[in-house]
């Protein structure tokens, strides 16, 4: 085989791309989004020349924000308690009488199925614990060895900015995945 930089695949970052790119998407293609980006961190951990790409990098973070952003957002619509508060109590108790027998669960859509009740929302937040999981120890792994050869290769600079905003991203996830297990947690005792 030619040598043509590495077998890394251009094509699948800019799937992500344009999938993380949109301003709305239904779960299932977050999840979807979500494993991509977790491939790509690992191929691109496992590869000596896009390890030291700045331009991957960067890429990299940005992508995780905007997957982040979509995984609070599902998460947000999957946890009752995590809607905004209304004004009063009583505009709040309004809103749960919607004609529907979801019981307070607002409706999903997981490609062309709808989620409803109880079951389908402890389904969701199984999927979403596990992909916040799953890209939370993927980052560590990638930051790693990027550290490493940014190290090597001078670029201090970079190692910060990931540094500074890796963690919040860590840390925001962390929080994700405890709001979930916390409500799972409290859905069971009631
Ligand atoms: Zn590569």
């Amino acid at each position: 085989m030619e040598h043509i930089g590495c077998e890394c695949s251009a094509t699948s970052r800019q799937r992500v791309a344009d999938c993380l790119g949109q301003e709305k998407l239904p779960l299932d293609r977050i999840l979807e989004a979500g494993s991509e980006l977790c491939i790509i961190f690992g191929s691109t951990t496992d590869c000596n020349r896009c390890i030291k790409t700045k331009r991957i990098s960067k890429w990299l973070i940005q992508m995780t924000i905007r997957l982040i952003c979509f995984y609070e957002a599902a998460i947000n619509q999957t946890l009752p308690s995590r809607t905004p508060p209304a004004t009063s109590g009583e505009a709040n108790s309004l809103s749960l009488q919607q004609p529907s027998t979801t019981m307070g669960f607002p409706e999903m859509r997981f490609g062309e199925v709808h989620i409803e009740g109880p079951e389908g929302h402890l389904l969701i937040k199984l999927a979403l614990v596990e992909a916040c999981s799953h890209l939370n120890e993927t980052i560590q792994i990638w930051k790693m060895t990027s550290d490493e050869s940014l190290e090597a290769a001078d670029q201090k600079h970079l190692v910060h900015y990931n540094d500074r905003v890796l963690g919040r991203c860590l840390d925001l996830l962390a929080k994700l995945i405890g709001l979930l297990r916390l409500d799972g947690l409290m859905a069971d005792q009631s």
